[in-house]
Protein backbone atom coordinates (compact mmCIF):
# COMPACT_ATOMS: atom_id res chain seq x y z
CA UNK A 1 0.00 0.00 0.00
CA UNK A 2 0.90 3.64 -0.50
CA UNK A 3 0.58 5.97 2.41
CA UNK A 4 -0.66 9.61 1.83
CA UNK A 5 1.31 12.49 0.17
CA UNK A 6 1.93 15.61 1.78
CA UNK A 7 2.48 18.98 -0.16
CA UNK A 8 4.64 20.97 1.56
CA UNK A 9 5.10 24.70 -0.78
CA UNK A 10 8.31 25.47 -2.20
CA UNK A 11 10.11 29.12 -1.18
CA UNK A 12 11.70 31.74 -3.55
CA UNK A 13 15.42 32.50 -3.34
CA UNK A 14 17.95 34.64 -4.69
CA UNK A 15 21.52 32.49 -4.85
CA UNK A 16 24.68 34.24 -6.67
CA UNK A 17 24.06 37.35 -8.54
CA UNK A 18 19.95 37.38 -9.42
CA UNK A 19 19.59 33.72 -10.02
CA UNK A 20 15.86 33.31 -8.63
CA UNK A 21 15.56 29.62 -7.61
CA UNK A 22 12.63 27.40 -5.78
CA UNK A 23 14.04 25.83 -2.29
CA UNK A 24 12.49 22.56 -1.33
CA UNK A 25 14.71 21.71 1.60
CA UNK A 26 14.81 22.69 4.51
CA UNK A 27 11.05 23.72 5.07
CA UNK A 28 9.99 25.07 8.45
CA UNK A 29 7.59 21.52 8.73
CA UNK A 30 9.59 19.07 7.02
CA UNK A 31 13.90 20.20 7.78
CA UNK A 32 15.28 16.74 6.10
CA UNK A 33 14.45 13.90 3.79
CA UNK A 34 16.90 11.44 4.95
CA UNK A 35 20.24 12.67 5.23
CA UNK A 36 19.02 15.10 2.84
CA UNK A 37 19.13 18.42 4.18
CA UNK A 38 18.88 21.18 1.47
CA UNK A 39 16.96 20.94 -2.40
CA UNK A 40 16.99 24.19 -4.51
CA UNK A 41 15.95 23.84 -8.45
CA UNK A 42 17.52 26.46 -10.79
CA UNK A 43 15.81 27.12 -13.87
CA UNK A 44 15.26 26.24 -16.40
CA UNK A 45 16.72 29.84 -17.43
CA UNK A 46 17.96 31.64 -20.30
CA UNK A 47 20.45 34.80 -19.69
CA UNK A 48 22.32 36.79 -22.22
CA UNK A 49 26.47 35.52 -22.25
CA UNK A 50 28.23 36.62 -19.43
CA UNK A 51 24.92 37.14 -17.09
CA UNK A 52 25.12 33.50 -16.03
CA UNK A 53 25.22 32.11 -12.22
CA UNK A 54 28.74 33.44 -10.27
CA UNK A 55 29.01 32.15 -6.92
CA UNK A 56 32.09 33.40 -5.30
CA UNK A 57 34.42 31.45 -2.72
CA UNK A 58 31.90 30.54 0.38
CA UNK A 59 32.87 27.84 2.86
CA UNK A 60 31.11 24.42 3.64
CA UNK A 61 31.72 22.17 6.84
CA UNK A 62 29.62 19.05 7.84
CA UNK A 63 28.23 18.13 4.64
CA UNK A 64 28.21 16.59 1.21
CA UNK A 65 27.18 19.24 -1.98
CA UNK A 66 25.70 17.24 -4.65
CA UNK A 67 24.58 18.69 -8.25
CA UNK A 68 22.46 17.46 -10.95
CA UNK A 69 22.93 19.28 -14.48
CA UNK A 70 19.98 18.97 -16.63
CA UNK A 71 21.11 21.80 -18.98
CA UNK A 72 23.52 24.18 -18.99
CA UNK A 73 27.15 24.31 -17.72
CA UNK A 74 28.59 25.59 -14.59
CA UNK A 75 32.81 25.65 -13.39
CA UNK A 76 33.56 24.26 -9.62
CA UNK A 77 36.83 25.65 -8.43
CA UNK A 78 37.89 24.72 -5.22
CA UNK A 79 40.68 25.13 -2.22
CA UNK A 80 41.63 21.40 -3.61
CA UNK A 81 42.57 22.72 -6.55
CA UNK A 82 39.72 20.90 -8.30
CA UNK A 83 38.09 22.61 -11.58
CA UNK A 84 35.71 20.76 -13.10
CA UNK A 85 32.82 21.68 -15.94
CA UNK A 86 29.69 19.73 -15.04
CA UNK A 87 27.58 19.18 -18.43
CA UNK A 88 24.06 17.71 -18.43
CA UNK A 89 23.68 14.20 -17.30
CA UNK A 90 26.33 14.79 -14.69
CA UNK A 91 27.09 15.60 -11.27
CA UNK A 92 29.64 16.94 -8.72
CA UNK A 93 29.80 15.81 -5.57
CA UNK A 94 31.71 17.92 -3.22
CA UNK A 95 32.11 16.21 0.54
CA UNK A 96 33.14 19.52 2.40
CA UNK A 97 33.84 17.23 5.99
CA UNK A 98 36.53 19.65 7.94
CA UNK A 99 36.65 22.35 5.97
CA UNK A 100 36.71 23.36 2.35
CA UNK A 101 35.76 26.12 -0.02
CA UNK A 102 34.35 26.77 -3.50
CA UNK A 103 33.43 28.79 -6.69
CA UNK A 104 30.61 27.83 -9.05
CA UNK A 105 30.19 29.98 -12.23
CA UNK A 106 28.45 29.33 -15.41
CA UNK A 107 31.00 29.67 -18.47
CA UNK A 108 30.91 33.31 -20.00
CA UNK A 109 29.49 32.01 -23.22
CA UNK A 110 27.08 29.47 -21.13
CA UNK A 111 23.43 31.21 -21.97
CA UNK A 112 21.05 28.44 -20.20
CA UNK A 113 20.95 26.99 -16.79
CA UNK A 114 18.56 23.89 -15.07
CA UNK A 115 20.12 22.14 -12.29
CA UNK A 116 19.08 20.59 -9.07
CA UNK A 117 21.67 21.44 -6.21
CA UNK A 118 21.16 19.68 -2.79
CA UNK A 119 23.59 19.08 0.33
CA UNK A 120 23.75 16.02 2.02
CA UNK A 121 24.61 15.88 6.06
CA UNK A 122 27.32 13.87 6.98
CA UNK A 123 26.62 11.47 9.66
CA UNK A 124 28.60 12.12 13.07
CA UNK A 125 31.30 8.91 11.86
CA UNK A 126 32.30 10.88 9.06
CA UNK A 127 31.55 14.62 8.89
CA UNK A 128 34.93 15.70 10.22
CA UNK A 129 36.37 13.65 7.40
CA UNK A 130 39.37 15.85 5.00
CA UNK A 131 37.24 17.13 2.10
CA UNK A 132 37.16 15.95 -1.20
CA UNK A 133 35.71 16.17 -4.62
CA UNK A 134 34.17 13.86 -7.04
CA UNK A 135 33.07 14.09 -10.58
CA UNK A 136 30.76 11.41 -11.83
CA UNK A 137 30.39 11.60 -15.57
CA UNK A 138 28.09 9.26 -16.31
CA UNK A 139 24.93 7.25 -14.31
CA UNK A 140 23.50 4.37 -14.68
CA UNK A 141 20.13 4.35 -16.89
CA UNK A 142 17.50 2.30 -17.29
CA UNK A 143 14.66 2.67 -19.79
CA UNK A 144 10.73 1.52 -19.08
CA UNK A 145 9.37 2.25 -21.87
CA UNK A 146 8.84 6.21 -22.90
CA UNK A 147 10.34 6.43 -19.22
CA UNK A 148 13.95 6.99 -18.49
CA UNK A 149 15.05 6.64 -15.26
CA UNK A 150 18.88 8.06 -13.96
CA UNK A 151 20.09 6.18 -11.28
CA UNK A 152 21.70 9.21 -9.30
CA UNK A 153 22.59 7.66 -5.71
CA UNK A 154 22.16 4.82 -4.16
CA UNK A 155 19.86 1.71 -5.75
CA UNK A 156 16.76 1.23 -7.65
CA UNK A 157 15.55 -1.36 -10.22
CA UNK A 158 18.86 -3.30 -9.39
CA UNK A 159 21.22 -0.74 -11.15
CA UNK A 160 23.84 1.04 -8.26
CA UNK A 161 24.69 4.86 -8.43
CA UNK A 162 28.71 4.99 -8.65
CA UNK A 163 28.37 8.38 -6.30
CA UNK A 164 29.93 7.68 -2.86
CA UNK A 165 27.49 8.63 0.32
CA UNK A 166 27.46 7.81 3.71
CA UNK A 167 23.94 7.19 4.53
CA UNK A 168 21.41 4.83 3.71
CA UNK A 169 20.14 7.56 0.20
CA UNK A 170 18.67 7.25 -2.93
CA UNK A 171 18.09 9.70 -5.98
CA UNK A 172 16.21 9.17 -9.15
CA UNK A 173 15.61 11.55 -12.44
CA UNK A 174 12.53 10.03 -13.98
CA UNK A 175 11.86 11.94 -17.65
CA UNK A 176 10.28 11.45 -20.84
CA UNK A 177 11.21 12.85 -24.43
CA UNK A 178 8.68 13.10 -27.10
CA UNK A 179 6.43 10.57 -25.81
CA UNK A 180 4.48 10.65 -22.62
CA UNK A 181 5.39 7.51 -20.40
CA UNK A 182 2.42 5.01 -19.27
CA UNK A 183 1.72 5.32 -15.60
CA UNK A 184 4.44 3.21 -13.99
CA UNK A 185 4.64 1.52 -10.82
CA UNK A 186 7.68 1.38 -8.55
CA UNK A 187 9.01 -0.27 -5.49
CA UNK A 188 9.90 1.88 -2.57
CA UNK A 189 11.76 1.08 0.47
CA UNK A 190 9.52 1.37 3.16
CA UNK A 191 12.53 2.36 5.67
CA UNK A 192 12.84 5.21 3.38
CA UNK A 193 11.06 8.88 3.64
CA UNK A 194 11.02 10.34 0.00
CA UNK A 195 10.30 13.71 -1.56
CA UNK A 196 9.65 14.25 -5.45
CA UNK A 197 10.19 17.90 -7.00
CA UNK A 198 9.21 18.43 -10.74
CA UNK A 199 11.93 19.52 -12.69
CA UNK A 200 9.97 20.54 -15.91
CA UNK A 201 7.04 19.91 -17.37
CA UNK A 202 3.96 17.79 -16.48
CA UNK A 203 3.85 14.81 -13.94
CA UNK A 204 1.21 12.67 -12.23
CA UNK A 205 2.50 10.82 -8.42
CA UNK A 206 -0.43 8.00 -7.68
CA UNK A 207 -2.99 9.88 -10.34
CA UNK A 208 -2.15 13.35 -8.59
CA UNK A 209 -0.64 16.47 -10.21
CA UNK A 210 2.91 17.19 -8.93
CA UNK A 211 2.63 21.11 -8.34
CA UNK A 212 5.16 22.98 -9.49
CA UNK A 213 5.04 25.18 -6.72
CA UNK A 214 4.71 21.86 -4.10
CA UNK A 215 7.49 19.05 -2.88
CA UNK A 216 5.22 15.76 -2.41
CA UNK A 217 6.92 14.37 0.32
CA UNK A 218 6.00 10.39 1.53
CA UNK A 219 6.66 9.39 5.22
CA UNK A 220 8.12 5.93 6.22
CA UNK A 221 6.33 3.05 5.21
CA UNK A 222 5.26 4.12 1.89
CA UNK A 223 5.94 0.29 -0.63
CA UNK A 224 5.33 1.78 -3.89
CA UNK A 225 4.72 4.74 -6.07
CA UNK A 226 2.98 5.18 -9.49
CA UNK A 227 4.41 8.06 -11.89
CA UNK A 228 3.28 9.16 -14.98
CA UNK A 229 4.97 12.21 -17.24
CA UNK A 230 3.48 13.66 -19.91
CA UNK A 231 5.66 14.53 -22.99
CA UNK A 232 9.42 16.04 -22.42
CA UNK A 233 8.82 16.36 -18.68
CA UNK A 234 11.13 15.32 -15.69
CA UNK A 235 10.66 14.63 -11.59
CA UNK A 236 13.63 14.24 -9.00
CA UNK A 237 12.95 11.37 -6.74
CA UNK A 238 15.00 11.64 -3.35
CA UNK A 239 14.80 9.40 -0.56
CA UNK A 240 16.60 8.10 2.80
CA UNK A 241 16.21 6.50 6.38
CA UNK A 242 15.84 9.04 8.92
CA UNK A 243 18.60 10.75 9.64
CA UNK A 244 20.77 9.58 12.67
CA UNK A 245 20.31 12.99 14.92
CA UNK A 246 18.74 16.32 14.78
CA UNK A 247 21.14 18.79 12.98
CA UNK A 248 22.11 22.55 13.13
CA UNK A 249 21.90 24.17 9.53
CA UNK A 250 23.20 27.51 9.08
CA UNK A 251 24.66 29.48 6.44
CA UNK A 252 27.04 27.09 4.61
CA UNK A 253 27.22 24.67 7.92
CA UNK A 254 26.16 21.81 9.29
CA UNK A 255 27.09 20.85 12.44
CA UNK A 256 25.75 19.83 16.16
CA UNK A 257 26.44 22.58 18.28
CA UNK A 258 25.87 25.97 18.21
CA UNK A 259 29.96 26.47 19.04
CA UNK A 260 31.11 24.49 16.30
CA UNK A 261 29.29 26.49 14.20
CA UNK A 262 30.06 29.30 15.46
CA UNK A 263 34.15 28.56 15.09
CA UNK A 264 33.56 28.06 11.53
CA UNK A 265 31.80 31.45 11.43
CA UNK A 266 35.06 33.25 12.93
CA UNK A 267 37.61 30.46 11.12
CA UNK A 268 36.07 32.01 7.83
CA UNK A 269 35.76 35.72 8.92
CA UNK A 270 39.45 35.48 9.95
CA UNK A 271 40.34 33.49 6.39
CA UNK A 272 41.94 30.41 8.78
CA UNK A 273 43.33 27.59 6.56
CA UNK A 274 40.79 25.54 7.52
CA UNK A 275 38.63 26.71 4.32
CA UNK A 276 41.98 26.90 2.49
CA UNK A 277 42.58 29.38 -0.68
CA UNK A 278 40.82 29.55 -4.53
CA UNK A 279 43.36 31.04 -6.78
CA UNK A 280 42.03 32.19 -9.89
CA UNK A 281 38.47 33.41 -9.12
CA UNK A 282 37.93 37.14 -10.00
CA UNK A 283 35.64 39.18 -7.43
CA UNK A 284 34.71 39.09 -3.77
CA UNK A 285 34.44 35.73 -1.45
CA UNK A 286 31.07 35.60 -0.08
CA UNK A 287 30.09 37.02 3.26
CA UNK A 288 28.27 35.51 6.10
CA UNK A 289 25.26 36.91 7.27
CA UNK A 290 24.77 38.17 10.97
CA UNK A 291 25.53 35.03 13.53
CA UNK A 292 21.86 34.67 14.94
CA UNK A 293 21.71 34.92 18.57
CA UNK A 294 19.61 31.64 18.84
CA UNK A 295 19.98 28.33 16.29
CA UNK A 296 17.93 25.03 17.52
CA UNK A 297 18.59 21.57 15.81
CA UNK A 298 16.21 19.60 14.04
CA UNK A 299 15.66 17.21 11.21
MN1 LIG B 1 28.40 25.92 -1.97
Amino acid sequence: MSTLATELPLRRAEIGQGTVIARALPHREKRMIGAWCFLDRAGPVQFAQGKGLDIGPHPHIGLQTFTWMIAGTLMHTDSLGSKQLIQPKQVNLMTAGHGISHTEVAPQTETELHTAQLWIALPDAKRDMPAKFQHYPQLPVIQQQQLECTVLVGEFLEQLSPVEVYSPLVAVDFCTAQSASQATRFKLNPKFEYGLLLLTGDVQINGQTLSNDNMMVFSTGTTEIVIELAAKSRVLLIGGEPFESPILLWWNYVGRTEQEIKTAHQQWLAHDRRFGEIHDYDGQRLQAPTFPTHMRASR
